[in-house]
């Protein structure tokens, strides 16, 4: 079962091969081809979890259950359960979580939730949202 951190569910729909190691980029890689893998990975069920996830385990900033820069994890993953509607322990299936993204992360709302985040400027969050969305306002 994959466990992700509330904000990376929008992380991985913007994943363009950037991260913190190689070892960080294989293995967010290999869980975002499997996610984007049409139909199947629309199935994949993924529990919603408030420590370190499936994505977070081979990185450098990971420090046992949490992150080098935790007060800040803490403050994307708030603001990012909340837009999303997403409970510790949930199950959800990316095909929803997709769905959840599309309706309820509007531009305004990732703006402010992604504020914090140092990845932000590279634009290829925004651009994957923007392709979601259809271009919703
Ligand atoms: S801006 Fe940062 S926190 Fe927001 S989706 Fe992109 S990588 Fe994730």
């Amino acid at each position: 079962m994959l466990r992700f951190r509330p904000h990376h569910f929008l992380c991985t729909l913007g994943f363009e091969g950037k991260g913190y190691s190689p070892e960080f980029i294989r293995n967010f890689s290999r869980l975002a081809e499997e996610l984007r893998s049409t139909p199947a990975g629309e199935e994949i069920q993924i529990e919603v979890t408030t420590i370190s996830d499936s994505i977070c385990q081979p990185c450098p900033d990971r420090r046992g259950e949490g992150c080098q820069s935790e007060i800040k994890i803490q403050t994307l993953d708030l603001a990012h359960a909340r837009i999303l509607g997403l409970s510790p322990g949930e199950r959800l299936s990316w095909g929803e979580a997709k769905r959840r993204i599309a309706e309820r992360m509007t531009p305004g709302a990732f703006e402010n939730a992604c504020a914090p985040c140092s990845w932000k400027e590279l634009g290829v969050c925004r651009q994957a949202l923007e392709r979601l969305r259809g271009g919703k306002k």
